[in-house]
């Protein structure tokens, strides 16, 4: 029987509407609106891109946490003006990571495919990219604690996916062996690339069918299919 890693973000905790949720909330609490800041939508949009340009920074080390939360702020501010005002982006980071964590949206099927794994005897593990205070508070509020033997975060072990350590020390931490083990992930390169280089099975969520040429052991476009694969043995 497999040991099966989750990757949390966008695979299992719906990300986008959780975030667009945050969003839409702080920029009516902040009154960005008077601030001469455009539409929810396009303040949304200018976040986002500006947070997937700091979260590769991020990954790559090149910005640390405390410079994260703030900069993806005033970056996304840049279009009206605003990119200077680090009190603002301090405000709306602080709004954001003390909203987006409780929100419950999750991926369609998230919560059955977890617990049908779970009641057929599975160990399950979080192995998530992530701030530790942020992801723990995430898996509880969404109500998959229960199922998961444990949460490793990024943040907490001190390395990140796709990096070879990462996975060796998830392995260790939950008793398990790569041959054993089973990544099932959203992103191809962090998750998937990163647990076949360790001699894991893949499982790659792309629900969106985003063609790749790489070689990946399963890929599903919806998470209930991964309930018929070949995991028992
Ligand atoms: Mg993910």
């Amino acid at each position: 029987m497999k040991d099966l890693f989750f990757d949390l973000d966008h695979t299992l905790w719906d990300f986008e509407k959780n975030s667009r949720e945050a969003l839409a909330e702080g920029y009516d609490q902040i009154n960005l609106n008077s601030r001469g800041v455009g539409s929810i939508e396009d303040y949304i949009e200018e976040y986002e891109r500006a947070n997937a340009w700091c979260w590769l920074e991020y990954r790559d080390g090149r910005m640390d946490k405390a410079e994260l939360r703030g900069r993806r702020f005033t970056l996304a501010l840049k279009k009206w003006g605003l990119e200077h005002d680090a009190e603002l982006g301090e405000s709306l980071g602080s709004h954001y990571v003390e909203t987006s964590p409780y929100k419950t949206h999750l991926v369609k099927d998230a919560l059955e495919v977890v617990k049908e794994f779970f009641e057929r005897g599975h160990k399950l593990v979080m192995l998530t990219n992530g701030f530790e205070e942020v992801q723990h508070i995430k898996v509880e509020r969404c109500g998959l604690s229960p199922f998961f033997k444990s949460v490793l975060t990024s943040d907490a072990l001190g390395v990140k996916k796709p990096n070879a350590g990462i996975f060796k020390l998830a392995l260790e931490l939950s008793n398990s062996s790569a041959e054993n083990a089973v990544m099932l992930g959203d992103s191809l390169e962090s998750d998937i690339i990163g647990a076949r280089e360790a001699g894991w099975g893949q499982v790659y969520y792309n629900p969106l069918k985003i063609e790749h040429n790489e070689e990946v052991l399963f890929e599903v476009s919806d998470l209930i299919s991964i309930l018929e694969l070949p995991l028992s043995k």
